[in-house]
């Protein structure tokens, strides 16, 4: 029988670079999703195929315990399925087919969405809890494809929930659910590009705020207010207490944009936010700027700024209901004269988290 199971992608409207600093978050799942469709397989073996790569990659089943990094799309795959085994799951003989309509590499998480689909698939009638699903997809992708990401990619992508954005506190995992703000549609902007140094200067900046943490005696920046920062930052290298000092500013504009519903201060939040991952955590470039501040002229454009890891992908553009189609014009032209790429504008709207679609 050939089941298919869905894993969204996600946009994280605030809270950028702290779920590693065990911060606060604020993404949605997109409608934009991976599907696995997921067949027997005759053979002793996992195969996977991507439609995106047209390409393919088999395991014998007795080997993925075993499994070492290859260094390329597999490694997702391979990843979650080494977890699996470890933690005691049966894996059947499958034939796995992965489609995706979350573009890749642009900061609208397709890696979460295929480690969370794939684990679905892999762990089919074993029944995981879902903080167990995105903890196993979170541990593949720190451990075997060695990105030392924090968890909020594939929590929000097992526990999306339609029309709402999800407020993750990564300290104790909590969640709580946010409904959207009306009146407003959220736009992300794809720079189509993917800057050579986003996985070094992820890693680094991870260095980083430990560091910053170490000077301040704390086990994370999560401890730490922005009082006390204040009084302490002196005793931090100046680029540590840059890079903590966004950390802690940002749980901060969490906070306040989670409970406002006025979409001039949300924009507002934005911006800073923006502003900060610019100048002090130092992950923008020419390309996210200048879609940033061209969208910023644009009217109806309540704030922008970069989502996702940094160094490309997407912007997020807060934008009044009806301005829609001028702001994506507008942009798209001013993008194309200036750097000779069209980028794609996505449409985000909050959708379900992961799970098998059932035909009726
Ligand atoms: P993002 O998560 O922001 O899209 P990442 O660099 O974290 O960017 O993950 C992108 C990687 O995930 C791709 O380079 C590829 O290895 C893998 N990937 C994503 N979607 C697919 C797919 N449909 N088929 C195969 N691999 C995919
Ligand atoms: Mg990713």
């Amino acid at each position: 029988m050939i089941r298919t199971f869905r894993a969204p992608g996600r946009v994280n409207l605030i809270g950028e670079h702290t779920d590693y600093n065990q911060g606060l978050v604020l993404p949605m799942a997109l409608s934009q999703a991976t599907f696995v469709e997921s067949a027997p397989n005759p053979a002793e073996s996992l195969y996977v195929y991507s439609e995106h790569y047209k390409e393919s990659r088999e395991w014998p089943l007795g080997a993925i315990s075993q499994l070492e990094p290859a260094r390329d799309w597999g490694d997702y795959v391979a990843g979650v399925a080494r977890e699996l085994v470890r933690g005691g799951y049966r894996i059947e003989p499958r034939r796995l087919f992965i489609r995706s309509t979350v573009p890749e590499g642009a900061g609208l998480s397709s890696s979460a969405a295929l480690e969370i689909s794939c684990a679905l698939a892999l762990a089919a009638d074993q029944p995981v809890a879902p903080l167990d699903l995105a903890k196993l997809g979170q541990r593949a992708e720190v451990e075997f494809v060695g990105l030392p990401c924090g968890i909020m990619d594939q929590y929000v992508s097992v526990f999306g929930r339609e029309g709402a954005a999800l407020l993750i506190d990564c300290l104790n995992l909590e969640r709580q659910y946010v409904a959207l703000p009306s009146g407003v549609s959220i736009l992300a902007v794809n720079s189509m590009v993917k800057h050579a140094l986003a996985q070094s200067a992820y890693r680094k900046r991870t260095e980083e705020c430990a560091e910053a943490a170490r000077c301040l005696g704390v086990g994370s920046l999560r401890e730490v207010s922005q009082s006390t920062f204040e009084t302490a930052a002196d005793a931090i290298p100046e680029t540590a207490r840059n890079r903590a000092r966004h950390v802690i500013d940002e749980n901060e504009r969490v906070r306040r944009f989670s409970v406002s519903k006025d979409p001039v201060e949300l924009g507002r939040l934005l911006i800073e936010s923006h502003r900060s991952l610019r100048y002090l955590y130092e992950v923008s470039c020419a390309e996210l700027d200048f879609l940033v501040d061209t969208a910023l002229e644009i009217d109806g454009v309540h704030g922008a700024r970069v989502t996702g890891g940094g160094f490309g992908g997407c912007t997020i553009n807060l934008v009044r209901e009806g301005c829609e189609a001028r702001f994506t014009e507008t942009v798209q032209s001013a993008y194309i004269r200036r750097f000779g790429i069209s980028p794609a504008v996505y449409r985000c709207v909050a959708a379900a988290g992961a799970g098998e679609i059932t035909s009726a």
